[in-house]
């Protein structure tokens, strides 16, 4: 218990706040800046199994903000959940670690082997934010918003009771309306700022506080950090928290998805399951430039795009936005989607 004094000490964890801190699993979704911040902060605060998921690979562009990742990292294109997974290990190796180079689609969430005490929103879309608002209301686990672009930042904790990012947002925000990394870019600090909120409510929620009910906001560039509190309350009519249907959960699944503020789209074809990687990697020898079998997945160019494909079949296509031309390319390089 020496590692975790300091904390021990502070008068709001405390010893009985740090054995719950030992006994929590925590579900982080999306590991890139938000959640590799997040992620540190609760592995080095000693909670006791972490489940880690993202769909993406280390790119350099990351370097800039996502603290877990290396130079070599970015080189190898490892996915984003298991470069994340090896730094954390080597932080704290009593930390159980599960890590999933996935999507975070409902068929994920369900299959998960343990039901999580709390999950943190380290993702950049509002797809993936509204399928955990659903998840977690009718799993009645509480989940902390966060996100940021530019120099600004938001995070609010969402209690299993509500109220909910539904009674805040009926309906997702266009993404032309919120901004995105690619448009307005992002400075670290803002990421800094929106994490050590989120993972602050984070830890007094796992230790048993009670939680700021509010939005957090910041402007790190103005030097502007504020709770907009007294608003908040659940919406009588909310379908999620006050009535109980799960709109987002019944959503078919989408096939291929454009990654925000990245030149990517994601396929992710349901026919593909059972893809072999090597058998693929035989195929496309001579065809294809830069053919690369790592241990976690294939990269290769072609048509001016390059491919991550990964076991089981989906894949992620570089260069490209149009989620009809990557379906098209997948098809042509990688099989019917
Ligand atoms: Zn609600």
């Amino acid at each position: 218990m020496d590692r975790y004094s300091r904390q021990i000490r502070f008068p709001g964890v405390g010893p009985d706040g740090q054995r719950r801190l030992q006994a929590a699993a925590v579900l982080v979704v999306g590991v890139g800046a938000l959640g590799t911040h997040a992620a540190e902060t609760l592995v080095r605060a000693g909670i006791g199994r972490l489940v880690l998921v993202d769909r993406d690979v280390v790119e350099w562009s990351n370097l800039q903000r996502q603290v877990l990742f290396t130079e070599a990292d970015a080189a190898a294109g490892l996915p984003k959940a298991v470069a994340a997974a090896a730094r954390l290990r080597a932080i704290d190796a009593a930390c159980r670690i599960d890590a999933h180079a996935a999507d975070c689609s409902r068929a994920f969430l369900d299959a998960l082997p343990v039901l999580p005490d709390l999950v943190l929103d380290g993702t950049d879309n509002f797809a993936t934010r509204y399928l955990l608002n659903d998840w977690c209301a009718r799993r009645q686990r509480p989940w902390i918003y966060a996100g940021a672009v530019g120099a600004e930042g938001a995070a609010m904790v969402v209690p299993a009771t509500g109220p909910c990012l539904r009674c805040l947002w009926p309906e997702p925000p266009a993404m032309a309306d919120v901004g995105s990394c690619e448009t307005a870019g992002i400075l670290a600090p803002a990421i800094a700022a929106v994490t050590a909120f989120q993972t602050a409510e984070a830890l007094k929620l796992l230790v048993g506080a009670e939680p700021v009910r509010g939005v957090f906001t910041c402007d790190v560039w103005r030097g502007s950090y504020q709770v907009l509190a007294g608003s908040l309350q659940p919406a009588p009519d909310c379908p999620v928290c006050q009535r109980r249907s799960f709109p987002a959960l019944e959503a078919a699944p989408t096939s291929a998805v454009t990654l925000c503020g990245r030149d990517a789209v994601q396929v992710d074809p349901p026919r593909q399951h059972g893809l072999d990687l090597d058998g693929l990697a035989a195929r496309l020898r001579g065809s294809v430039e830069a053919l690369d079998r790592t241990p976690h997945l294939l990269r290769f160019a072609a048509d001016g795009c390059r491919f991550s494909v990964f076991p089981g079949g989906r894949a992620l296509l570089f260069g490209v936005h149009d989620p009809l031309r990557a379906r098209a390319l997948y098809d042509r390089w990688i099989g019917s989607s």
